[in-house]
């Protein structure tokens, strides 16, 4: 059923706490979390707990996990007192993505370029 958790999805397994990671904050229905492979000073991912494919998908059918995710990621940047840093939601193979388990990225403590490669 949409939303449910797939045995074969890495982010859903991280969200039941069956892979370890480096777990930031965790609401009802976010999981925040370091990224394995970062990107900048601070790189931290949150995902919805509910299964997604991507961003696109998970604001269609689940608008309100959506919201806890963007929501989400102003609370970490806080935590992390970042003032400036960047989302962002690879959306599709072609730029990027590699997880199809929605996630944004947070991104922050470096200068950023625009546009992004
Ligand atoms: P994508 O390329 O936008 O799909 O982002 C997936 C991100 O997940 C990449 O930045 C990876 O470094 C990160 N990643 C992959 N496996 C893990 C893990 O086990 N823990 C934390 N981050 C991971």
């Amino acid at each position: 059923m949409a939303g449910e958790p797939q045995n074969d999805c890495l982010f859903c397994k991280i969200a039941a706490g069956h892979i370890p990671a480096t777990i930031v904050r965790e609401t009802e229905t976010t999981v925040a979390f370091r990224d394995i492979n970062p990107q900048a000073p601070t790189h931290i991912l949150v995902i919805p707990k509910v299964h997604y494919e991507n961003a696109a998908t998970l604001a269609a059918e689940a608008p309100q996990a959506a919201a806890d995710v963007l929501r989400e990621t102003a609370e970490v940047a806080a935590g992390e007192k970042l003032d400036s840093y960047r989302i962002v939601f690879n959306t599709g193979s072609g730029a990027g993505q590699t997880v199809f388990h929605a996630h944004a990225h947070i991104l922050g403590g470096r200068g950023m370029q625009w546009p992004p490669g």
